[in-house]
């Protein structure tokens, strides 16, 4: 007899490959297809928008320094 495990997406510990709910965390570790591509499809969008942000922050950094004050202490 054999014993496969594989790795709990959630809490990372390892689970018997037959068993549809981790014995650690109680949660169902099979997932449609469709849910994970969507999935995938989410991850990639966040790795875009946070590249876009960190280019904007480092749009916004390099003005800055430029006009050598702080826009937020712009006392009138
Ligand atoms: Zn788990």
């Amino acid at each position: 007899m054999s014993t496969s495990t594989v790795r709990c997406p959630f809490c990372l510990s390892d689970k018997e490959a037959e068993a549809p709910v981790c014995p650690t965390c109680n949660r169902e570790t099979e997932i449609p297809e469709s849910l994970r591509k969507e999935h995938e499809d989410l991850i990639r969008m966040r790795d875009r928008l946070r590249d876009e942000l960190a280019e904007k922050e480092a749009r916004l950094n390099s003005r800055r320094r430029r006009t050598g004050k702080n826009p937020d202490a712009d006392g009138a």
